[in-house]
């Protein structure tokens, strides 16, 4: 258990770890939540027990169903709601219920970067949401697939003079094949640290997703694939529009400050 699992994971998406023998030992984790009445996102507390339909504390987690109520830190009003279901093995726990339910939520800058493929991102989220991992993964690829040329193209903006000949040389090359793993490979040695959070080459990590293949993959681990690949094309386009962001307010006061001395010195 902890705050990742109840945040983020859909439906039916198993949670590994080691699951406690009795339901005593379950932490109760708080977690970083909207909340619908402060309008913010908010810590939440969990206010209820595992064990609260028994009469005892230290009931076996095993193949056992529980409710999991909290509460926002700050209203005390805003309740939100789990339900789980932990393995009779004791290997993997999951949502079998959630109010307000998994949100399909899509961040507006990104909507727009991805301009008509936001509605195969849409469907993307949807998969996910049901665990359809497969799907999800499919959608994933073929947003790449089809933005991969654009994406390159945006941030050979963002390459430092020095580095740009080499840049738009390779750029160049990723013209002269249809296989997006081949033009990422051309390409990602390239990239800009600024593009690289933590040395992580995230065109290296597309690269290897993409790669991989999902023809013997179960809709777990595809899920798993899937969430990499939508998590590095999301990074990618929120990177190149705040560099652009920044870039146009930097060239604006710029402007503005030139345009102050040459009115001054009149
Ligand atoms: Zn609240």
């Amino acid at each position: 258990m902890n705050a990742e699992f109840l945040e983020e994971y859909s439906l039916f998406r198993k949670f590994h770890c080691d699951v406690p023998m009795t339901v005593n030992l379950f932490p109760k984790v708080p977690i970083h939540m909207q909340c619908l009445t402060c309008q913010s996102e908010q810590t939440f507390n969990m206010i209820n027990e595992y064990h609260e339909f028994f009469h005892y504390v230290n009931v076996p987690s095993g193949d056992t169903k529980h409710r999991l109520l909290y509460r926002c830190e700050s209203c005390k009003k805003f309740e939100r709601l789990f339900y789980i279901y932990i393995d009779r093995n004791l290997k993997y726990l999951y949502k079998i219920g959630q109010y307000p339910e998994w949100e399909i939520k899509i961040d507006k800058q990104i909507e727009k970067a991805l301009g008509k493929h936001a509605a195969n991102f849409k469907k993307g989220l949807v998969c996910e949401s049901q665990a359809y991992g497969i799907g999800a993964f499919s959608y994933y690829r073929r947003i790449t697939e089809e933005i991969i040329d654009e994406l390159l193209e945006s941030i050979s903006n963002i390459i430092p003079p020095e580095d740009k000949e080499k840049y738009n040389e390779a750029l160049e090359k990723t013209k002269r094949t249809r296989v997006t793993q081949e033009k990422i490979d051309i390409i990602k040695d390239l990239l800009p640290s600024i593009l690289r959070p933590n040395g992580i080459n995230p065109l290296g990590v597309l690269h290897s997703e993409l790669s991989e293949g999902i023809h013997s993959s179960s809709d777990e681990e595809c899920l798993e694939h899937a969430e990499h690949i939508k998590n590095i094309l999301v990074f990618l386009l929120d990177q190149i529009i705040q560099i652009k962001h920044s870039a146009s307010a930097f060239s604006e006061s710029m402007k503005k400050l030139l345009e102050k001395k040459s009115a001054n010195s009149k």
